[in-house]
């Protein structure tokens, strides 16, 4: 038999973004000058945009050459919007490409495609819009714990200073002492917000001498890992079939009152599960980084489908959020130069890490994982996280000696 080629989705460490969300609280005055900037940016964007479509134009550099005097003078931009706006466009028509030739908008010819790439793009008149540090300055009060600071920023009404900005005190502290690569700013039902991208520090990655933790993902078992640590899902799959009563009692009484206790249920249970993803993450990450060794977690697309389960356990999987807790470790990894890895997870809980023997009986029940071949007798969900430590070291040996051929393993 033939192991299949481990895969590899995220293999580098580099420099991590991060954004932080402040709340606005402009005058009347200045959210009249927020509101004409925005209008006359996205206006500035949609006109741009028909013109470019006109002229067979997609390209950042030819829109510039061929279009900033004209955004400039038509809609009042100084120099930084009008290259962000001729930025903004030219990078939703190269997603739109980018989608089109993924196969994201249906075959060429159906009628979604030509629409798609057939029409210029618009852009909602209060669509959001990027600023740099020119255009928009950040004064940050030097106190620990102030949760309150100003912006100064360009609008098409003169340069507004000192308005108001409100943020976690966290979020502040971040901001003082990270470069702020740029910030959007966003009018969403009836607020003023300010995304702001700042750069992480370079961290220096840590070289997984120590081989690999393998983490393998599940619904009984949350999350094993190949030292042998569980984290059951028992508590959360409880809670979740309470909230799924729940919810179906008040689904039955469709008033609106119903509707708001619904709304607010179903953020109790996104938050509980990003808790319980969070912590399992930092666990993870913070013994991989003490211990020097890289994380391999098992590539999960089509879960769903490789998953056979009983009844009440499907619905648990279908609203466990998977997806998120491999973000999380990877993210959190990232941001400690801790090596992440993701690998195929074929096989990995039909095969002995003892012997590597792959037989379906192997696996005994949920829980019991005994080799038919060297007698290996453990628990399934560990054996299959120790198999998964390995491919991490496979793949990680492919990954940092890019000239060599992939290595099948057969035995
Ligand atoms: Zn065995």
């Amino acid at each position: 038999m033939n192991i299949q080629l481990v895969s590899v989705l995220a293999a580098s460490v580099g420099s991590v973004r991060q954004v932080i969300k402040v709340r606005v609280l402009p005058t009347d005055s200045e959210a009249a000058a927020l509101d004409a900037t925005l209008n006359a940016c996205n206006s500035a964007a949609s006109w741009l945009s028909a013109a470019m479509h006109k002229q067979r134009i997609h390209r950042k550099y030819d829109a510039h050459r061929h279009f900033y005097t004209e955004v400039r003078a038509r809609f009042g931009l100084s120099a930084q919007p009008a290259i962000r706006v001729i930025g903004k466009v030219a990078d939703a028509y190269a997603s739109l490409r980018a989608n089109v030739h993924a196969g994201g908008y249906r075959a060429p010819g159906s009628p979604r495609r030509s629409g798609m790439a057939g029409a210029p793009i618009r852009f909602r008149h209060d669509a959001a819009q990027p600023f740099d540090a020119r255009c928009l300055s950040w004064q940050i009060p030097n106190d620990v714990g102030g949760r309150e600071a100003t912006v100064s920023i360009w609008t098409t009404h003169g340069r507004l200073k000192r308005v108001r900005v409100l943020a976690a005190s966290r979020d502040l502290a971040v901001l003082r002492t990270r470069k702020i690569a740029e910030t959007d700013l966003i009018h969403r039902d009836g607020k003023w917000l300010l995304y702001a991208t700042v750069k992480a520090p370079q961290v220096t990655r840590i070289n997984p001498v120590n081989g690999f933790v393998g983490v393998d993902l599940g619904i009984v078992n949350i999350a094993t890992t190949s030292d042998g640590s569980r984290v059951s899902g028992e508590r959360l799959n409880r809670y979740r079939r309470r909230q799924q009563r729940l919810r179906k009692r008040l689904q039955a009484k469709k008033s609106s009152s119903a509707r708001r206790l619904l709304k607010k249920r179903r953020r109790k249970e996104q938050r509980f599960a990003f808790d319980i993803n969070h912590r399992i993450a930092k666990r993870i990450v913070a013994e991989a980084q003490r211990t020097e060794r890289g994380i391999a977690v098992e590539q999960l697309t089509g879960i769903r489908e490789r998953v056979r389960l009983r009844k009440p356990q499907r619905a648990t999987l279908h609203s466990w959020a998977f997806a998120q807790l491999g973000g999380f470790i990877a993210y959190k990894a990232q941001a400690a130069g801790v090596v992440f890895v993701h690998v195929d997870p074929a096989y990995t809980s039909q095969t002995c890490h003892a012997c590597r023997w792959v037989d379906k009986r192997n696996r005994r029940s949920q829980e019991v994982f005994e080799c038919g071949r060297c007698g290996f007798v453990g628990h399934a969900d560990h054996n299959a996280a120790i198999n998964i430590a390995s491919r991490g070291v496979e793949r990680w040996g492919e990954v940092t000696r890019p000239h060599a051929a992939p290595t099948l393993t057969a035995s």
